[in-house]
């Protein structure tokens, strides 16, 4: 029952002016891509917001030709100090623009406004603002006189955070010293087409930042081009594997960040009404679309009964429904693809016994929408506690020791992301020091900083974004910077 309505808020989608189609943003100019185009869509409403231009090998390999011409000729020459001012440049651009951004970013990916106009846009500008700061002080950095980037570095990213995502990737390997091509997801193209647009905005130098567009196949070009000298993935763990593959036996470095399946461990002595926040963070942030998502919640036996009770009403208030509109809490599932697979991941958990509850909310006719979703009685074994379902669906186990919850939190092939949810200090440091996982929050989850780094241990991937560790990714290692194959 709902006790208060809202009356619709909705943010003006004014400020976003999209062309009608896009080319392939190589060299400094947009030109024609050679593959098929292709449309891009608002997953809320199914209605097309561009065409975009699909970039096959002859149109990767010119992106290649334009960041190595760029490396050769200007950017490896360029001091540090000048480099960082074209960071701060687009930094600042990027503040200046934060509205539209949030807007374009909430029309092709789905996610509420406010989560893109809170979040995202202001940590991708903070993740330009702290690489900035860096661009001069390469040898600080390493402890080592005049560090050299890779080179060009090819650089292919997930869609659901992003910009975000292309911040994490290119504000470093810039800041460094190395030119990129970056390939943004299928289907959410338009504020990757954005931000080369603030690249010529803020005149950076044709060929630093080549951005095509293009689906799965346009990455497989790019990660197996000869003329790539760094290779940065952010994705799925078996198109992680297939890359690690196709880079096998060459000298090409590589980093990989791949999916989770993060445990979200509540004591009996926790602030319930905390824990219960941040469990609500934990899995139906971003409509649970996050690699380091809390999507298995291990609560102490005792204390389960009554935790549910109050996760399960706190749920029943979230809002569901028009991501541009600013008091909604959870937005579209990203396409249809990926409901699917949330749909036949839930089903497979009823199958396998677990028990389902739905908060009750009225789905939109259009779009794609997935309710949120809590499992209970879950076993270990169940799909629903072992796979990534990456979207909002809380799969809950249960414990009666710390060892027991360590054991569980451990049993998974991923190691990315954990929280720890207890009063005493003394048991969360025992805890979270036994957790194989490369983030682990402590009374708090989902929470991210550009000076922290952010990574996976096993199936996870390897290599560290965020921080010194995120810079040291894109420098060569004869500055001691661990950066391997
Ligand atoms: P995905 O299918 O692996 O796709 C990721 C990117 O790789 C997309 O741009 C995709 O293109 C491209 N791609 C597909 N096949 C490729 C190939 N053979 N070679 C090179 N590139 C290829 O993953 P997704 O479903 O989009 O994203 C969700 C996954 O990303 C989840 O598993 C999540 O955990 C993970 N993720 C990890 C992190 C992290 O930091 N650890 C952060 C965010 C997401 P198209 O999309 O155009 O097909
Ligand atoms: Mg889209």
């Amino acid at each position: 029952m709902s006790f208060l309505d809202y009356a619709p808020a909705p943010e003006s989608r004014a400020i976003v002016s999209l062309k009608d189609d896009y080319g392939l943003f190589i060299g400094g100019e947009f030109v024609p891509g050679h593959g098929s185009s292709f449309r891009t869509i608002s997953p809320a409403t199914e209605e097309v917001l561009t065409t975009v231009s699909e970039a096959d090998a002859s149109d990767v390999d010119a992106a290649v030709q334009a960041a190595r011409g760029a490396y050769d000729k200007v950017w490896s020459r360029m001091p540090g100090a000048e480099r960082a001012k074209y960071l701060f440049r687009i930094a600042r651009i990027i503040q200046e623009r934060s509205r539209e951004l949030a807007v374009a970013e909430t029309l092709d990916n789905g996610k509420p406004i406010k989560e893109t106009r809170d979040v995202d846009i202001p940590l991708v500008a903070a993740w330009f603002f702290y690489y900035a700061g860096w661009a001069d002080k390469l040898d600080y950095a390493t402890g080592s006189k005049n560090p050299q980037a890779w080179g060009v570095v090819g650089q292919v990213i997930p869609w659901n955070f992003p910009l975000m995502m292309l911040a994490w990737k290119i504000a470093p390997a810039l800041a460094a010293g190395n030119t990129v091509v970056l390939k943004p997801a299928e289907t959410t193209p338009v504020t990757a087409l954005l931000f080369a647009e603030i690249c010529q905005q803020a005149e950076l130098p044709p060929g630093v930042v080549n951005i095509i567009t293009g689906a799965g196949e346009t990455g497989r070009e790019l990660v197996s081009h000869e003329g790539i000298d760094k290779v940065a993935f952010t994705g799925s763990t078996p198109v992680g594997r297939a890359i690690a593959r196709t880079l096998a036996g060459r000298s090409t470095a590589l980093t990989l960040e791949l999916g989770g399946k993060g445990a979200n461990i509540v004591f009996d002595d926790a602030a319930f009404d905390e824990a219960v926040e941040g469990i609500i963070q934990g899995i139906f942030f971003n409509q649970g679309h996050v690699c380091c998502a809390g999507s298995r919640l291990l609560v102490q036996e005792n204390v389960h009964d009554e935790l549910l009770q109050r996760l399960q009403r706190r749920i029943s208030t979230l809002r569901l429904g028009d991501p541009l509109d600013k008091n909604t809490d959870i937005g579209a599932i990203n396409s249809k693809a990926q409901l699917d697979k949330i749909t036949e991941l839930a089903q497979s958990g009823v199958a396998e016994g677990a028990t389902q509850w739905q908060a009750d909310c009225a789905l939109p006719s259009s779009g794609f929408w997935f309710a949120p979703t809590v499992f209970t009685d879950v076993q270990t074994s169940h799909r629903i506690a072992q796979e990534e379902i990456f979207g909002p669906v809380l799969s809950v186990l249960t414990f009666r020791t710390p060892d027991e919850a360590i054991a569980k939190a451990n049993n998974t092939p991923f190691g990315l992301s954990a929280g720890v949810w207890t009063e005493k200090a003394s048991r969360m440091l025992a805890v979270v020091d036994k957790l194989q996982a490369g983030v682990v929050w402590s009374n708090t989850f989902n929470k991210f900083d550009p000076t922290s780094p952010f990574g996976g241990y096993q199936e996870s991937g390897y290599g560290r974004e965020g921080g010194v560790p995120g810079l040291l990714s894109y420098l060569r290692p004869t500055t001691g910077a661990a950066v391997k194959k």
